[in-house]
Protein backbone atom coordinates (compact mmCIF):
# COMPACT_ATOMS: atom_id res chain seq x y z
CA UNK A 1 0.00 0.00 0.00
CA UNK A 2 1.37 3.33 -0.65
CA UNK A 3 0.78 6.54 1.87
CA UNK A 4 0.95 10.03 0.79
CA UNK A 5 1.52 12.80 3.22
CA UNK A 6 3.46 15.95 3.37
CA UNK A 7 6.02 15.01 6.39
CA UNK A 8 6.81 10.91 6.88
CA UNK A 9 7.67 10.71 10.86
CA UNK A 10 9.79 7.48 11.71
CA UNK A 11 9.32 6.87 15.30
CA UNK A 12 6.63 7.49 18.00
CA UNK A 13 8.95 8.34 20.91
CA UNK A 14 9.14 11.38 22.25
CA UNK A 15 10.64 13.39 19.39
CA UNK A 16 8.11 11.80 16.72
CA UNK A 17 5.03 12.42 18.65
CA UNK A 18 5.95 15.73 19.66
CA UNK A 19 6.52 16.69 15.76
CA UNK A 20 3.22 15.19 15.25
CA UNK A 21 1.20 18.00 17.26
CA UNK A 22 3.27 20.40 16.32
CA UNK A 23 2.80 19.45 12.48
CA UNK A 24 -1.23 19.49 13.02
CA UNK A 25 -0.96 22.87 15.22
CA UNK A 26 0.38 24.31 11.83
CA UNK A 27 -2.33 22.45 9.27
CA UNK A 28 0.81 19.92 8.34
CA UNK A 29 -0.23 16.59 7.53
CA UNK A 30 2.16 13.74 9.06
CA UNK A 31 2.50 9.77 9.29
CA UNK A 32 3.79 8.45 11.92
CA UNK A 33 5.60 4.81 11.79
CA UNK A 34 6.49 2.98 15.09
CA UNK A 35 8.71 -0.16 14.93
CA UNK A 36 7.52 -1.87 18.10
CA UNK A 37 3.82 -2.74 19.67
CA UNK A 38 1.62 0.38 21.29
CA UNK A 39 2.02 -1.54 24.77
CA UNK A 40 5.84 -1.58 24.38
CA UNK A 41 6.12 2.07 23.54
CA UNK A 42 4.19 3.35 26.64
CA UNK A 43 5.55 0.75 28.97
CA UNK A 44 9.60 1.99 28.92
CA UNK A 45 10.69 3.63 32.02
CA UNK A 46 12.91 6.16 30.80
CA UNK A 47 13.15 9.96 31.28
CA UNK A 48 10.95 11.95 34.19
CA UNK A 49 12.42 15.62 34.37
CA UNK A 50 10.44 17.70 32.52
CA UNK A 51 12.01 21.17 31.79
CA UNK A 52 10.31 24.53 31.60
CA UNK A 53 10.59 24.50 27.49
CA UNK A 54 8.49 21.39 27.67
CA UNK A 55 5.80 21.74 30.24
CA UNK A 56 5.23 25.14 28.10
CA UNK A 57 5.50 23.07 24.62
CA UNK A 58 2.66 20.37 26.54
CA UNK A 59 0.78 24.02 27.73
CA UNK A 60 0.70 25.39 24.61
CA UNK A 61 -0.84 22.18 23.26
CA UNK A 62 -3.08 21.85 25.23
CA UNK A 63 -2.00 18.29 25.79
CA UNK A 64 -0.91 19.25 29.69
CA UNK A 65 -3.89 18.55 31.77
CA UNK A 66 -3.09 15.38 33.74
CA UNK A 67 0.56 16.75 33.50
CA UNK A 68 -0.57 19.79 35.72
CA UNK A 69 -3.01 17.32 37.92
CA UNK A 70 -0.48 14.63 38.51
CA UNK A 71 2.86 15.95 37.57
CA UNK A 72 5.18 17.28 40.52
CA UNK A 73 6.37 20.93 40.81
CA UNK A 74 9.96 21.59 41.76
CA UNK A 75 11.35 24.62 42.59
CA UNK A 76 14.89 23.35 43.68
CA UNK A 77 17.03 20.51 43.85
CA UNK A 78 19.73 18.82 46.52
CA UNK A 79 23.55 18.15 45.66
CA UNK A 80 25.54 16.27 48.05
CA UNK A 81 28.96 16.18 48.68
CA UNK A 82 30.54 13.31 51.35
CA UNK A 83 26.68 14.04 53.28
CA UNK A 84 26.83 17.62 53.09
CA UNK A 85 23.78 18.84 51.29
CA UNK A 86 23.32 22.37 49.49
CA UNK A 87 19.86 23.09 48.03
CA UNK A 88 19.96 25.18 44.55
CA UNK A 89 16.62 27.31 44.35
CA UNK A 90 15.54 27.48 40.47
CA UNK A 91 12.60 29.78 41.03
CA UNK A 92 14.70 32.28 43.20
CA UNK A 93 18.05 32.01 40.67
CA UNK A 94 16.23 31.63 37.23
CA UNK A 95 13.34 34.34 37.62
CA UNK A 96 10.91 32.08 38.10
CA UNK A 97 11.70 28.91 35.74
CA UNK A 98 10.84 25.31 37.36
CA UNK A 99 11.04 21.66 36.58
CA UNK A 100 8.18 18.92 36.85
CA UNK A 101 8.18 15.64 37.50
CA UNK A 102 6.25 13.59 35.02
CA UNK A 103 7.22 10.21 33.34
CA UNK A 104 7.96 10.06 30.01
CA UNK A 105 6.23 6.80 29.85
CA UNK A 106 2.77 8.97 30.96
CA UNK A 107 3.72 11.91 28.31
CA UNK A 108 3.46 9.34 25.39
CA UNK A 109 0.35 8.27 26.78
CA UNK A 110 -1.23 11.70 26.63
CA UNK A 111 0.17 12.31 23.59
CA UNK A 112 -0.56 9.53 21.60
CA UNK A 113 -4.18 9.26 23.14
CA UNK A 114 -4.68 12.60 21.83
CA UNK A 115 -3.29 11.94 18.40
CA UNK A 116 -5.51 8.86 17.98
CA UNK A 117 -8.67 10.49 19.30
CA UNK A 118 -7.92 12.88 16.64
CA UNK A 119 -7.44 10.63 13.73
CA UNK A 120 -4.15 11.47 13.08
CA UNK A 121 -2.00 8.74 11.03
CA UNK A 122 0.10 6.50 13.24
CA UNK A 123 1.26 2.71 12.89
CA UNK A 124 2.48 0.66 15.34
CA UNK A 125 4.94 -2.52 14.72
CA UNK A 126 5.75 -0.91 11.46
CA UNK A 127 9.36 -0.97 10.34
CA UNK A 128 10.78 0.98 8.67
CA UNK A 129 13.50 -0.41 6.16
CA UNK A 130 14.51 1.88 4.06
CA UNK A 131 14.48 6.06 2.89
CA UNK A 132 14.83 6.73 -0.37
CA UNK A 133 14.99 10.03 -2.42
CA UNK A 134 16.13 12.18 -0.03
CA UNK A 135 17.64 14.52 -2.49
CA UNK A 136 14.11 14.79 -4.08
CA UNK A 137 11.57 16.67 -3.73
CA UNK A 138 9.26 13.74 -2.74
CA UNK A 139 11.37 11.44 -0.73
CA UNK A 140 9.63 7.65 0.22
CA UNK A 141 10.19 5.79 3.39
CA UNK A 142 10.05 2.07 2.91
CA UNK A 143 8.41 -0.09 6.08
CA UNK A 144 7.22 -3.49 7.25
CA UNK A 145 3.89 -4.12 8.66
CA UNK A 146 2.36 -7.36 9.35
CA UNK A 147 5.12 -9.29 6.82
CA UNK A 148 3.84 -7.18 3.91
CA UNK A 149 6.06 -4.44 2.96
CA UNK A 150 4.71 -0.54 2.12
CA UNK A 151 5.70 3.02 1.85
CA UNK A 152 5.14 6.48 2.98
CA UNK A 153 5.30 9.27 -0.09
CA UNK A 154 6.06 12.22 1.42
CA UNK A 155 7.66 15.89 0.79
CA UNK A 156 9.97 15.42 4.17
CA UNK A 157 10.83 12.67 6.52
CA UNK A 158 11.86 13.12 10.27
CA UNK A 159 13.75 10.65 11.60
CA UNK A 160 12.87 10.59 15.57
CA UNK A 161 13.92 6.89 15.68
CA UNK A 162 16.32 6.98 18.68
CA UNK A 163 20.05 5.51 18.40
CA UNK A 164 19.58 2.72 16.60
CA UNK A 165 16.99 3.60 14.50
CA UNK A 166 17.62 4.29 10.25
CA UNK A 167 17.82 7.75 10.24
CA UNK A 168 21.30 8.60 10.72
CA UNK A 169 22.87 5.76 8.31
CA UNK A 170 20.73 7.23 5.86
CA UNK A 171 22.05 10.65 5.63
CA UNK A 172 24.06 11.01 2.77
CA UNK A 173 27.44 9.51 3.25
CA UNK A 174 30.35 12.15 4.57
CA UNK A 175 27.65 14.77 5.67
CA UNK A 176 28.45 14.09 9.24
CA UNK A 177 31.54 14.06 11.42
CA UNK A 178 30.69 11.94 15.05
CA UNK A 179 31.91 12.36 18.22
CA UNK A 180 31.50 9.91 20.77
CA UNK A 181 32.61 9.42 24.94
CA UNK A 182 31.92 6.33 26.54
CA UNK A 183 32.57 6.65 30.73
CA UNK A 184 34.21 4.20 32.93
CA UNK A 185 30.92 3.61 34.98
CA UNK A 186 27.09 3.18 34.24
CA UNK A 187 24.19 3.50 36.32
CA UNK A 188 22.00 1.15 37.96
CA UNK A 189 18.40 2.62 38.35
CA UNK A 190 15.21 1.17 40.22
CA UNK A 191 11.65 1.68 40.27
CA UNK A 192 10.46 1.55 43.61
CA UNK A 193 7.01 0.95 44.99
CA UNK A 194 7.97 3.14 48.13
CA UNK A 195 6.85 7.07 48.66
CA UNK A 196 9.69 9.26 47.73
CA UNK A 197 12.03 9.64 51.24
CA UNK A 198 12.60 13.50 50.01
CA UNK A 199 10.36 16.52 48.12
CA UNK A 200 13.31 17.73 45.27
CA UNK A 201 15.68 15.08 43.87
CA UNK A 202 19.11 14.65 46.16
CA UNK A 203 22.16 13.82 43.74
CA UNK A 204 25.34 12.87 45.64
CA UNK A 205 28.71 12.53 45.47
CA UNK A 206 30.23 9.66 48.04
CA UNK A 207 33.27 7.76 48.34
CA UNK A 208 31.52 5.08 47.03
CA UNK A 209 29.88 6.12 43.90
CA UNK A 210 27.57 8.48 43.19
CA UNK A 211 23.39 8.33 43.75
CA UNK A 212 21.06 9.47 43.13
CA UNK A 213 17.19 10.22 44.57
CA UNK A 214 14.45 10.79 41.99
CA UNK A 215 10.77 10.57 42.03
CA UNK A 216 7.58 9.41 40.01
CA UNK A 217 4.61 10.43 41.86
CA UNK A 218 3.52 10.19 45.27
CA UNK A 219 3.77 6.52 45.56
CA UNK A 220 6.73 5.74 43.53
CA UNK A 221 10.21 6.34 43.87
CA UNK A 222 13.05 6.08 41.02
CA UNK A 223 17.01 5.95 42.19
CA UNK A 224 20.05 5.24 40.74
CA UNK A 225 23.43 3.89 41.74
CA UNK A 226 26.79 4.07 39.96
CA UNK A 227 28.42 0.98 39.12
CA UNK A 228 31.22 -0.68 37.33
CA UNK A 229 30.11 -0.95 33.30
CA UNK A 230 30.47 -4.70 33.33
CA UNK A 231 27.83 -4.98 36.22
CA UNK A 232 25.69 -7.72 36.11
CA UNK A 233 21.91 -7.56 37.53
CA UNK A 234 22.03 -10.55 39.24
CA UNK A 235 24.90 -9.63 41.56
CA UNK A 236 22.31 -6.86 43.01
CA UNK A 237 19.81 -8.03 45.03
CA UNK A 238 17.29 -5.43 46.16
CA UNK A 239 18.75 -6.07 49.67
CA UNK A 240 22.26 -4.62 48.16
CA UNK A 241 20.92 -2.09 46.34
CA UNK A 242 18.78 -0.69 49.26
CA UNK A 243 21.91 -0.72 51.55
CA UNK A 244 24.04 1.00 49.33
CA UNK A 245 21.43 3.52 48.38
CA UNK A 246 21.27 4.97 52.64
CA UNK A 247 25.22 4.82 52.33
CA UNK A 248 25.55 6.83 49.44
CA UNK A 249 23.02 9.43 50.12
CA UNK A 250 22.87 9.26 53.90
CA UNK A 251 23.00 13.10 55.58
CA UNK A 252 21.97 13.96 59.18
CA UNK A 253 18.43 13.15 60.24
CA UNK A 254 17.83 12.04 57.37
CA UNK A 255 17.22 8.45 56.30
CA UNK A 256 15.82 6.48 53.33
CA UNK A 257 12.55 4.35 53.18
CA UNK A 258 12.95 1.38 51.09
CA UNK A 259 9.98 -0.65 49.71
CA UNK A 260 9.71 -3.37 46.35
CA UNK A 261 11.58 -2.18 43.28
CA UNK A 262 9.14 -2.89 40.77
CA UNK A 263 11.92 -2.06 37.84
CA UNK A 264 15.81 -2.36 37.74
CA UNK A 265 17.68 -1.79 34.79
CA UNK A 266 21.46 -0.68 33.92
CA UNK A 267 22.11 2.17 31.89
CA UNK A 268 25.35 3.37 30.12
CA UNK A 269 26.68 6.14 30.39
CA UNK A 270 27.77 8.13 27.05
CA UNK A 271 27.55 11.10 24.90
CA UNK A 272 27.41 10.69 21.09
CA UNK A 273 26.92 13.52 19.04
CA UNK A 274 26.92 14.30 14.97
CA UNK A 275 27.82 17.62 13.80
CA UNK A 276 24.93 17.72 11.34
CA UNK A 277 21.22 16.78 11.42
CA UNK A 278 20.68 17.17 7.80
CA UNK A 279 20.80 15.84 4.36
CA UNK A 280 18.47 17.17 1.69
CA UNK A 281 14.66 15.95 2.29
CA UNK A 282 15.64 13.88 5.68
CA UNK A 283 16.17 15.78 9.24
CA UNK A 284 17.09 14.08 12.03
CA UNK A 285 15.71 14.97 15.93
CA UNK A 286 16.27 13.50 19.38
CA UNK A 287 18.67 10.13 20.01
CA UNK A 288 18.72 9.81 16.69
CA UNK A 289 21.22 12.43 16.47
CA UNK A 290 22.57 12.82 19.76
CA UNK A 291 22.78 10.64 23.23
CA UNK A 292 23.86 12.52 26.63
CA UNK A 293 24.30 10.77 29.80
CA UNK A 294 21.29 11.01 32.28
CA UNK A 295 23.18 13.33 34.77
CA UNK A 296 21.67 17.01 33.27
CA UNK A 297 18.12 15.05 32.68
CA UNK A 298 18.76 16.32 28.96
CA UNK A 299 17.79 13.32 26.61
CA UNK A 300 13.74 13.65 26.52
CA UNK A 301 14.16 17.69 26.49
CA UNK A 302 16.95 17.54 24.34
CA UNK A 303 14.38 15.26 21.61
CA UNK A 304 12.02 17.95 22.48
CA UNK A 305 13.29 21.30 21.59
CA UNK A 306 14.47 19.49 18.62
CA UNK A 307 11.61 19.28 16.85
CA UNK A 308 10.18 22.28 18.14
CA UNK A 309 12.86 24.24 15.43
CA UNK A 310 11.70 21.74 12.89
CA UNK A 311 8.12 21.81 13.11
CA UNK A 312 8.65 25.38 13.07
CA UNK A 313 10.62 25.39 9.73
CA UNK A 314 8.21 23.09 8.36
CA UNK A 315 5.65 25.52 9.28
CA UNK A 316 8.05 28.57 7.47
CA UNK A 317 8.72 26.30 4.23
CA UNK A 318 4.82 25.72 3.64
CA UNK A 319 3.13 28.74 4.99
CA UNK A 320 5.68 31.38 3.77
CA UNK A 321 7.57 29.31 0.88
CA UNK A 322 10.57 29.80 2.94
CA UNK A 323 13.40 26.80 3.23
CA UNK A 324 15.69 29.49 5.22
CA UNK A 325 14.98 27.95 8.28
CA UNK A 326 15.07 24.79 7.48
CA UNK A 327 18.28 25.28 6.17
CA UNK A 328 19.33 26.46 9.54
CA UNK A 329 17.54 23.57 12.15
CA UNK A 330 20.57 21.34 12.09
CA UNK A 331 22.65 24.77 13.15
CA UNK A 332 20.28 26.16 15.43
CA UNK A 333 19.23 22.83 16.98
CA UNK A 334 22.87 21.95 17.65
CA UNK A 335 23.75 24.76 19.45
CA UNK A 336 21.39 23.80 22.10
CA UNK A 337 22.75 20.41 22.22
CA UNK A 338 26.00 21.35 22.93
CA UNK A 339 24.97 23.47 26.12
CA UNK A 340 23.58 20.17 26.94
CA UNK A 341 26.23 18.03 26.78
CA UNK A 342 28.31 20.28 28.41
CA UNK A 343 26.28 20.49 31.16
CA UNK A 344 25.53 17.07 31.40
CA UNK A 345 29.33 16.13 31.19
CA UNK A 346 30.07 18.67 34.08
CA UNK A 347 27.44 17.08 35.76
CA UNK A 348 28.83 13.75 35.57
CA UNK A 349 32.55 15.21 36.17
CA UNK A 350 31.17 16.52 39.00
CA UNK A 351 29.41 13.89 41.07
CA UNK A 352 30.65 10.37 40.12
CA UNK A 353 33.70 9.27 41.66
CA UNK A 354 36.48 9.13 39.21
CA UNK A 355 39.30 8.03 41.50
CA UNK A 356 39.69 8.08 45.41
CA UNK A 357 39.38 10.68 48.15
CA UNK A 358 42.71 12.00 48.09
CA UNK A 359 43.20 11.93 44.22
CA UNK A 360 43.55 15.35 42.01
CA UNK A 361 40.09 14.81 40.13
CA UNK A 362 38.60 14.13 44.15
CA UNK A 363 39.84 17.58 45.27
CA UNK A 364 38.77 19.76 42.37
CA UNK A 365 35.35 18.16 43.13
CA UNK A 366 35.48 19.03 46.54
CA UNK A 367 36.50 22.18 45.89
CA UNK A 368 33.56 22.92 43.52
CA UNK A 369 31.11 21.97 46.15
CA UNK A 370 32.97 24.43 48.92
CA UNK A 371 32.69 27.42 45.61
CA UNK A 372 28.76 26.58 45.39
CA UNK A 373 28.36 26.91 48.96
CA UNK A 374 29.20 30.41 48.72
CA UNK A 375 28.62 31.45 44.99
CA UNK A 376 25.60 32.65 43.94
CA UNK A 377 26.32 32.87 40.65
CA UNK A 378 27.75 29.48 40.41
CA UNK A 379 24.66 28.32 41.87
CA UNK A 380 23.24 30.37 38.88
CA UNK A 381 24.91 28.89 36.16
CA UNK A 382 23.71 25.17 37.63
CA UNK A 383 20.29 26.54 37.77
CA UNK A 384 19.28 28.13 34.68
CA UNK A 385 20.62 25.24 33.11
CA UNK A 386 18.97 22.99 34.90
CA UNK A 387 16.32 24.22 34.37
CA UNK A 388 16.63 24.55 30.57
CA UNK A 389 17.55 27.90 28.71
CA UNK A 390 14.62 29.81 26.73
CA UNK A 391 14.24 27.66 23.40
CA UNK A 392 15.57 30.29 21.10
CA UNK A 393 17.55 31.98 23.90
CA UNK A 394 20.86 30.22 22.16
C1 LIG B 1 17.06 3.66 30.56
C2 LIG B 1 16.99 5.10 30.12
C3 LIG B 1 16.82 6.11 31.08
C4 LIG B 1 16.75 7.44 30.69
N1 LIG B 1 16.60 8.40 31.64
C5 LIG B 1 16.48 9.70 31.25
C6 LIG B 1 16.24 10.74 32.20
O1 LIG B 1 16.15 10.50 33.40
N2 LIG B 1 16.10 12.02 31.73
C7 LIG B 1 16.14 12.31 30.37
O2 LIG B 1 15.94 13.47 29.97
N3 LIG B 1 16.39 11.35 29.48
C8 LIG B 1 16.54 10.06 29.88
N4 LIG B 1 16.74 9.11 28.97
C9 LIG B 1 16.83 9.52 27.59
C10 LIG B 1 15.46 9.75 26.98
O3 LIG B 1 14.59 8.71 27.32
C11 LIG B 1 15.66 9.86 25.47
O4 LIG B 1 16.55 10.92 25.23
C12 LIG B 1 14.34 10.07 24.74
O5 LIG B 1 13.55 8.92 24.76
C13 LIG B 1 14.65 10.46 23.28
O6 LIG B 1 13.47 10.49 22.55
P1 LIG B 1 13.48 10.14 21.00
O7 LIG B 1 12.06 10.28 20.56
O8 LIG B 1 14.53 10.90 20.32
O9 LIG B 1 13.95 8.62 20.91
P2 LIG B 1 13.26 7.30 21.46
O10 LIG B 1 12.51 7.56 22.71
O11 LIG B 1 14.31 6.26 21.47
O12 LIG B 1 12.17 6.96 20.36
C14 LIG B 1 12.54 6.45 19.09
C15 LIG B 1 11.41 5.58 18.59
O13 LIG B 1 11.70 5.16 17.26
C16 LIG B 1 11.34 3.80 17.12
N5 LIG B 1 12.11 3.25 16.00
C17 LIG B 1 13.43 2.96 15.95
N6 LIG B 1 13.78 2.49 14.75
C18 LIG B 1 12.64 2.47 14.01
C19 LIG B 1 12.34 2.05 12.67
N7 LIG B 1 13.30 1.58 11.86
N8 LIG B 1 11.07 2.17 12.23
C20 LIG B 1 10.08 2.66 13.04
N9 LIG B 1 10.32 3.04 14.33
C21 LIG B 1 11.58 2.95 14.79
C22 LIG B 1 11.68 3.20 18.48
O14 LIG B 1 10.98 2.00 18.72
C23 LIG B 1 11.27 4.31 19.42
O15 LIG B 1 9.91 4.18 19.84
C24 LIG B 1 16.83 7.77 29.31
C25 LIG B 1 17.01 6.77 28.36
C26 LIG B 1 17.09 5.45 28.75
C27 LIG B 1 17.28 4.38 27.71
Amino acid sequence: MVYRTQVGIIGAGPAGMFLAHLLKNLDIECVILESKSREYVESRVRAGLLEQNTIDIMKGLGLADRLLQEGQVHDGVNLSFEGERLRIPFRELTGGRQIMIYGQREVIKDLTDDWLARQGSLFFASEATRIEGIETSHPTIHFIREGENHTVECEFVAACDGFHGIGRTSLQSGSYSRFSVEYPFSWLGILAEVPPSTDELIYSNHPRGFALHSLRSEKISRLYLQVENDTNLADWPDDRIWEELSQRLATDGWSLQSGPVIEKGLTPMRSHMINHMQSGRLFLAGDAAHIVPPTGGKGMNLAIADVWHLANAVGAFYKKGTDIDLERYSTVALRRVWRAQEFSSFMTDLLHKRDDPGSFNYHLQRSRFRYLRISRHYAASIAENYVGLPLDSL
